[in-house]
Parts: C-alpha cells; structure tokens; sequence
C-alpha cells in the first residue's frame, strides 16, 4: 500500500493542471495522479470522431501558465500535445499512473486519511493507495459511453450504428449516406468533417440549436503577433480581451436576447442564403446560451449545407426501419450509417463508490461549498469546470484553492478539513447543482438527481460564473466558521 499526500483521479485537463499546480504551488507534496485510460488528454483522448476539436477557444481553454500559440479553434491533436507540453517541460510523468481505475475511495476519520482502491485495467490486478487528500479531475460525464436515447426498432437496423464517443477507428464512410442524429456541438464538428467523403450526410433534430459562426482567428492576437510581442503576453492580453467580450457577449443574452438572436440567425443566413429556411433549422426556441452555443469556425457547417453535401431535417423519430428511420412526419430517411451525436451519461465522480467512516455516500446529500467541496466529505475537492466559458478558468482557480488549503492545514497542523452548514445556514433554501432555468442541457437534466446541491447564499452556491469567481474564489476565509479542521 502506497502513501500520498495527494491523490489526483484522472490525467484531463484539469488532473494535468492540478499536477503542475502542485509542482510550482506545493513542492515537496507526493502525489499520484490515477488514470483510468492508456493515456492522457481525457475528453481529447477518448473522443476520436472525425473533426474532433474544441468549441472553445484555446487562449482560455489552454491553461493560465503556457501560452497558446495556434489558432483558437483546435483540434483533440493539437491539445493533447499542448498537455504532452506541459507534462513534459515539468516533469509530471513520473507521478502519473495510467491504466489505473480508482473503483472505490473510503475515508476514515480515525486516520485521516483515504484508502483509494484502484484496479489495473491492462492486468486486473486491485491496488490500494491511502492518501490525504483527494483531488477529484475526474470530469463529469462516463468515458466509457455514450448516451444513446432508446428509439423503437432500433434492433431491427441492419447498417452501423455509431456514437462518436466510441467510434471505430477503422469505420469508412466514403461514398455513403449517413444520418447524425443531433444539432449540438458535436454534431456540428462530425457533419462538415465527414461532408466531403460521404454521399450525403443529413442532421437530424428534434429542435434546432444556435450557432456562432466566425473566422477561426482572434485579431488582437494576430495583431501582437505582428509586432512580435512576447507569447506570454500574448497569452495574457487575448484571455483578457475574450474574457471581456464574453462577459459582454453574456450580459447581452440576459438584457437584449431578441437582438441577440436576429445577430445569430444572420450570422447563419450569411452563409445560407435568403431562400434557406433559416426559422425551421436554426432557430431554436429557448434563449440564447441557456445550452451551450456552438462555434462553428469558417462557417464550415454551412458551407457543407449550401453545397448540398449535408442537409438539416428538423423532425421526430417514430421509429427505427430495417434501412433507417421513419419520421413522425412519415419521411423516411434510408442511410448506411447512422451516428448518434446525442450526448453523456452524467456520472459525477467517476464511477466511484465513496464511503465515509463506513457509511456509503449518496452525493445528492450533500451542499456544496462553492462548488468545490461537499458537506460531510472531508479532504476532498472536486474540478468542476465552466459551461459558458472555459472549463480550465476554473480549473486554475480550483488548484489555486486547493494549494491555498493544502499550505492552511500545514499551518493549522490540521489532518482533516470539512466543509459543515453554520447555524445561520441551518434553514437555507436547498436547490439543484445548476440552476436550469439559467442552463440546461440535457445530460445535466437527466443526472441532477445525482448531483450534490447547492444553497442560496454565496458560499454555498454553485454560480458557474467565472467572472465573479475569478475575484470570489482567491478571497475566501479559510476560516469561516464554514471550515471544521481537526
Ligand atoms: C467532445 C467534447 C468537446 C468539448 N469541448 C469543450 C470546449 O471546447 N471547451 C470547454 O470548456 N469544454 C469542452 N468540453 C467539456 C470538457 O469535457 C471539459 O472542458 C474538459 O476537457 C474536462 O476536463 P477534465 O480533465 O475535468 O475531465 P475529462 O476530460 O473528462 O477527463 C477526466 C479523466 O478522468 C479519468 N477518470 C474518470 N473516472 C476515473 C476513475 N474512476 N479512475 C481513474 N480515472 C478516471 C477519465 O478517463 C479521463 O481521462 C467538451 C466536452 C466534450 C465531450
């Protein structure tokens, strides 16, 4: 059995940021990062479907410390051999364990500490590591499948049936009809990838979704480029400048959403010309970014449809036939291939089964302090990252957090922190993980009964807003009557 300071679950973005954070925050700190899959990269590694990259640009996407050099918009590649980078220049591969499923974690008060029970994929062998402190990057969504809705008939399809999740590295598509069922991001990356291979590729939604187009460019940062300024700089000054404009971008869905939305259905109609049916396909019926807005760069999505390569059927499956699917509006749409770009399985801490002090932990229990620690589960902070804007904002944050509580237990000579309501929270009003009427897409929708909660006043809340976090999070009182140590 093996001792760590710190364990950290998964080698994604975020367990690779909070490895290097570590490293320059805490040196002298032993710690293992446990991953579960061949290698690192997380979302990027296992999503291998054609196009595969990113929606969101990569000066925020990328981490604070290392510049972005390439263009904004990249693909799963580029970003797993910026991480390759970044474990590489700082000596984070000998802390990293692949192939190391953690399937249980039990924290003993009596030890403070946890024993991680973790499963060697490649030999089956069980492994048992005890550690301090938990350092959950698993991500949010089951690596291992997709969500796949289930629709009658679908036995009786006798062509492929994919979920880019899981795609098989070795399926051809050249020269044949396929059919994506869904509009969301992933969608919007697998139809133009594939569009000019195949003979026609349809999309299928049940409701349209909106789009961004734009060039696949930040401007301010070809400009500094120009004047050859420094790459730190650059870094800097584009995640300032993007920043800014999404917080803009935002407040603007909240205040004007109408004049919002005729500048995205413009965006859409520039490329499809004034006789496409713009109102069926792409104009969706909630407000914009209440899901997630999709980038599509060079407006190649649309390009994929103006050439008459991809078309868009906005429609419901009544069921699955022998050589397709049949509508409810009786079209029925006859493909080799079918690839269902439908979504995750939410699974919020990784498939692992926690206990605490012998008692099996239900998270939906539990409030979250800020959305990072959870009542009743000592030692432990989860990386959960931003919707609207990038995931890796919070995750620096979040590792900045958890150094500055690791170094205040140091002081405190404390072995254990929790995170306990105060008597003032006692009758605090109780709600979702997210607020749903804020965003809400669908996996989220589905797993919110397995999500902690949250609370209605700051320190319990979980606001997924970056720009009040970046200033909020650094602030907090490490000893809030909010924190127990011992
Ligand atoms: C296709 C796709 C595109 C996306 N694009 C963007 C984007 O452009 N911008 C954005 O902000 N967000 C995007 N997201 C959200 C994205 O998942 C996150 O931004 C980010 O990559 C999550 O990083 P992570 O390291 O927290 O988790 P993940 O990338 O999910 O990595 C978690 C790692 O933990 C491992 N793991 C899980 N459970 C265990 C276990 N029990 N034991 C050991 N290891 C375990 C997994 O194998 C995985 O490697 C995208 C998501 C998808 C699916």
């Amino acid at each position: 059995m093996e001792h760590f300071d710190v364990v950290i679950a998964g080698a994604g973005i975020s367990g690779v940021g909070g490895a290097y954070h570590l490293t320059h925050q805490m040196p002298g700190t032993s710690y293992v990062v446990l991953e579960s899959q061949e290698t690192f990269g997380g979302t990027w590694w296992t999503h291998k479907y054609p196009g595969i990259r990113s929606d969101s640009d990569l000066h925020t996407f990328g981490y604070r410390f290392k510049p972005w050099v390439g263009a904004p918009i990249a693909t799963a590649e580029e970003i797993r051999k910026y991480m390759g980078d970044v474990i590489e220049e700082n000596g984070l591969a000998e802390h990293i364990r692949y192939r190391h499923r953690i399937d249980k974690a039990e924290w003993s008060s009596q030890d403070a500490q946890w024993f991680v029970d973790a499963t060697r994929t490649d030999t089956d062998e069980k492994i048992r590591f005890t550690c301090n402190f938990l350092w959950m990057c698993q991500g949010y969504y089951r690596h291992s499948q997709g969500y796949t809705p289930e629709w009658d008939g679908m036995e009786n399809y006798k062509g492929t049936l994919v979920h880019p999740q899981t795609w098989p590295e070795d399926l051809d598509y050249k020269g044949k009809n396929v059919l994506v069922i869904g509009s969301g991001a992933t969608a919007a990356t697998v139809v133009p990838a594939m569009a000019a291979d195949v003979a026609h590729i349809t999309m299928l939604q049940r409701s349209p979704t909106y789009f961004r187009p734009g060039r696949n460019a930040i401007e301010i940062a070809e400009t500094l480029r120009e004047l050859q300024i420094d790459e730190e700089w650059i870094h800097e000054i584009t995640r300032r400048k993007i920043l800014h404009d999404q917080a803009a971008f935002t407040k603007r869905t909240f205040e004007e959403p109408e004049k919002v939305r005729e500048e995205l259905l413009a965006g859409v109609r520039s490329y499809l010309g004034p006789d496409y049916d713009v109102e069926t396909h792409f104009t969706p019926k909630y407000r914009p970014w209440r899901q997630r807005l999709a980038f599509v760069p060079d407006g190649d999505l649309f390009k994929g449809i103006a050439a008459g390569k991809a078309s868009v059927v906005t429609d419901e499956i009544e069921h699955f036939t022998e050589k397709g699917v049949l509508l409810k509006s009786g079209k029925l749409l006859e493909v080799d291939i079918i690839v269902t770009a439908t979504g995750f399985n939410l699974c919020p801490l990784g498939d692992i089964a926690f206990v605490i002090d012998g008692k099996p932990l239900d998270f939906h229990d539990t409030v979250t302090y800020r959305g990072m620690m959870f009542t009743g589960v000592p030692n432990m902070v989860w990386v959960f990252g931003y919707f609207r804007a990038s995931w890796t904002l919070r995750a620096d944050l979040v590792a900045d957090f958890v150094c500055k509580l690791l170094k205040h237990m140091r002081t405190k000579n404390a072995r254990q922190i929790s995170v306990a309501l105060r008597p003032e929270d006692k009758d605090m009003k109780l709600l979702d993980w997210i607020d749903t009427d804020n965003f809400n897409p669908g996996y989220m929708m589905r797993g919110m009964h397995l999500l902690p909660r949250r609370g209605d006043k700051p320190e319990w809340m979980h606001n997924q807003d970056y720009w009040s976090e970046k200033d909020e999070i650094p602030k907090t009182n490490l000893d809030d009557d909010a924190f127990v140590y011992a």
